[in-house]
């Protein structure tokens, strides 16, 4: 190995990599995303995705070329990116700079070694994609002002859609873990309880009125000891990075359980997150600033520069043996509430956070009907059905139908993507 490996490198838009990379792709030189992947030979290991291939960590790690990195070869063989993550910021940043590194044009190391190459680049059509992470903990925000604003206009009053705490308080509920899914994996149709009108008993049954909800998640790195807080300079520090999260919801069972207590059996059924994390870092370029949050908020979820990020997102429903017909189109820049402050909110009562900790956004609704994002927002509440390409109707989600959605940044010539969360729906067992 050349010594030329411990070169400082500093990252441009005009970087190009020695693997292939199309124009429209998520994943080019300037994103490597992290995720756990498998093939038919192969057990589970750490990969990052360039263009349509993978990277292949552990292989990476083995022939040498991670050396001088604070990681050791169990970090990288195993089924989650948790041990890589227990390493910390700076170390994942590091790691992420190597591979940037080796995959450059101009640097020879890797892309001269056949031999090698042919080891490491393995084609994401081979793989099976695996849980990126060992969800240790599952916090979903509400934190989109236009969703719980629409919300709260069909469900209470119109006049007072936000409850009084809304622009105070980054609103969140804590979630269940061992239902979040990687993408790919179908779901069955909830049962539960559900009371069809006021003055009729409960009953219980398959869900009826089945939900999506577009969001966003982070996943955190080991935080501070219990008791202590991390502020909103601090939070970019204890995260990783970031995927596409559908907070699937049954709302009949969610309408009937729900007061006074939140989300149960209406939400914690399944979650479906997409495969790659994408990384703070890759991200940075796509910041922007927040709205002006009025009234002030308090001292402790104050930040400095820019905390919200540009990202585009999309939702489409796919018929049994049909076409997709995209369905929304939203953007992550309608939070109210940005990461910093979530996780700021999140400790300033000394709740400890731990690494693999996952926390979603809440539904992203945009201003206008087009951007909403959930079946309940976008059909509003079954009173205007969307269509299909097909022809049929969609006020909820059917059995058989797949929810498709997608993410990218897209600036100055570069494109940084998520992938996509893909989940079809079966009947009810
Ligand atoms: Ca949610």
């Amino acid at each position: 190995m050349q010594n030329n490996q411990f070169m400082a490198v500093s990252i441009s838009n005009n970087d190009k990599s020695w693997v292939a990379v199309d124009a429209n792709s998520d994943f080019p030189i300037q994103n490597l995303p992290f995720g756990i992947f498998k093939t038919s030979n192969q057990g589970p290991r750490v990969g990052v995705a360039i263009g349509d291939q993978i990277v292949d960590l552990l292989g990476l790690f083995v022939l040498g070329y991670l050396e001088n990195l604070p990681f050791e070869r169990s970090d990288f063989e195993t089924d989650t990116l948790n041990a890589m993550m227990k390493r910390r910021k700076k170390a994942c940043s590091d790691l992420r700079l190597r591979v940037y590194k080796l995959l450059l044009s101009d640097y020879p190391d890797l892309q001269n070694n056949q031999h090698h190459c042919d080891q490491v680049i393995i084609p994401q059509a081979d793989v099976e994609m695996l849980m990126p992470v060992e969800v240790g903990d599952y916090t979903d925000f509400y934190s989109s002002r236009e969703h719980a604003t629409n919300v709260g206009t069909m469900f209470r009053d119109p006049d007072n859609a936000l409850l009084p705490n809304w622009l105070h308080i980054p609103v969140g509920y804590h979630g269940r873990a061992s239902s979040i899914i990687i993408s790919g994996t179908p779901i069955r149709r909830p049962k539960g309880q559900q009371r069809p009108s006021d003055d009729e008993p409960p009953v219980y049954g398959p869900c009826k009125l089945l939900d999506f909800e577009l969001e966003m998640a982070f996943v955190t790195f080991d935080g501070k000891p219990l008791g202590d807080t991390i502020s909103t300079d601090e939070a970019d520090d204890y995260i990783f990075g970031m995927c596409l999260f559908n907070d699937w919801s049954a709302r009949d069972i969610q309408k009937w359980e729900y007061v006074p207590l939140g989300p149960f059996l209406a939400k914690n059924f399944a979650s479906s997150i997409s495969p790659w994390v994408v990384t703070l870092d890759a991200l940075e370029q796509f910041r922007i600033p927040g709205p002006v949050q009025e009234p002030k908020v308090l001292p402790y979820l104050e930040y400095s520069g820019n905390k919200h990020i540009d990202i585009n997102l999309q939702v489409a429903i796919e018929p049994e043996g049909g076409n997709e017909t995209i369905i929304s189109n939203s953007n992550y820049k309608h939070m109210y509430w940005n990461m910093n402050q979530q996780l700021a909110h999140h400790t300033v009562n000394g709740c400890n956070i731990r690494c693999g900790d996952m926390m979603a956004s809440g539904t992203i609704s945009g201003p206008v009907p087009e951007s909403y994002g959930s079946m309940l927002e976008l059909s509003w509440k079954g009173t205007k059905p969307l269509k299909m390409n097909d022809g049929s109707e969609r006020k909820f989600i059917l059995d058989g139908d797949t929810v498709i959605m997608k993410g990218h940044c897209e600036k100055d010539g570069v494109r940084v993507g998520f992938g996509e969360v893909k989940t079809k729906v079966l009947p009810a067992k």
